[in-house]
């Protein structure tokens, strides 16, 4: 898990032992929040809180449906792995340039989502990145595994993998429930957009199933499900991209949203003492350049994943725009310079 998401969860955690402390409790509920730790979706560490003062079993019991709705989508979205009887994204990709493929019904759904997503945000959140991911992925992998390896994509092999990126090269076929890629060369990835759209579908459970005042961290994408049983907020902090490990460039009082931030300190390698970070801009085919992190709050989880990405590779003017279009949107835009820009709707949510 990066370490900015893994913060901003503690900070969460701590702000609501503290403001649980003084509460007073029912003999059938448990007087601290309880939670769970996975290590198994998406390749990073999530958790799951509840702060409800449920007892024990109600908490397993939802934290058990909690968990088996990110499994199941966990290993839909999986690009590097298939599983027995299942039709994933790793078998989308293996099979492109071939037959339309028959895939769960909530894969089409994903997928019909991910690509509204491309044509609201212009195109900058884009799943048929993947061809390109992929190079920058590699030198990544090289560049950690060996320093002294370290080394930039070339630009013609950048330029020939962005002509293999066309939205529209994703075929679905909801009607029959299939789904095909049009071009052997195409690939989709779902980083930017996957583990916050299961997140809310985790969510969407524990509201149908009357939860409030519950947390979920799914590999940093933050999750809040009501408020404090006093009706307030989490204190939520927002790292400083200059001193990831140490320090906070803001902390917000939230509740009943999501809160997901994408950042240039999150997966890098560096060449020559520059940093290359993970989140590449489909206009330049290079690492965005435009700010140090973007965070979005706003309630569906979704959302704010495909929205820290997109605005991560737009200008603030740009950002702002699409934020105020699609409405109930929030953004805290850092510079390189530690500049935060924000949106009117979070001036009085800053507790710092
Ligand atoms: P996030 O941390 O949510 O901003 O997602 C970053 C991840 O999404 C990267 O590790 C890539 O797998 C993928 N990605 C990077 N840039 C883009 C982009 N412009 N559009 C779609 N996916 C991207
Ligand atoms: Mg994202």
């Amino acid at each position: 898990m990066n370490r900015l998401k893994k913060g901003l969860f503690l900070f969460c955690l701590l702000g609501l032992l503290a403001s649980f402390a003084g509460c007073s409790q029912n003999e059938n509920q448990s007087t601290e929040p309880v939670g769970k730790v996975y290590f198994n979706w998406f390749d990073t560490v999530s958790y799951v809180y509840s702060y409800a003062g449920d007892p024990a079993e109600r908490f397993e019991e939802l934290s058990a449906g909690v968990s088996g709705i990110l499994t199941e989508y966990h290993q839909l979205f999986d690009i590097y792995h298939e599983y027995s009887g299942i039709n994933n994204l790793c078998t989308v990709n293996r099979l492109a340039g071939g037959d339309p493929l028959p895939v769960d019904p909530k894969l089409i759904d994903f997928l019909l989502y991910a690509k509204d997503l491309y044509e609201k945000t212009d195109g900058e959140m884009n799943i048929l990145l993947g061809s390109v991911l992929k190079i920058w992925h590699d030198h990544r992998t090289q560049a950690l595994d060996d320093p002294s390896a370290a080394a930039l994509p070339d630009q013609d092999a950048l330029e020939e993998a962005a002509r293999h990126t066309d939205i529209s090269l994703l075929e679905i076929d909801a009607e029959k429930g299939t789904v095909r890629l049009a071009d052997a060369a195409a690939a989709i990835d779902v980083g930017a957009v996957g583990k916050g759209y299961a997140t809310e579908k985790a969510a969407e459970y524990l509201q149908q199933q009357g939860a409030a005042s519950y947390v979920l961290n799914i590999g940093g994408n933050i999750r809040i499900i009501g408020q404090k049983p006093d009706g307030s907020g989490w204190n939520t902090a927002v790292k400083d991209p200059e001193d990831p490990e140490n320090s906070y460039a803001a902390i917000l009082k939230i509740a009943d949203t999501a809160c997901v931030t994408s950042g240039n300190y999150e997966r890098f390698f560096a060449v020559s003492g520059k940093q290359y970070h993970h989140i590449i801009d489909p206009d330049t085919l290079w690492p965005a350049e435009y700010f140090a992190s973007v965070t979005v709050v706003t309630r569906d989880s979704g959302l704010a994943d495909v929205l820290s990405t997109a605005l991560f590779c737009m200008s603030y003017e740009d950002g702002l725009a699409l934020a105020n279009a699609l409405g109930g949107v929030d953004v805290l835009w850092i510079e390189h310079d530690g500049t935060l820009r924000y949106t009117d709707g979070l001036a009085d949510k800053f507790t710092n």
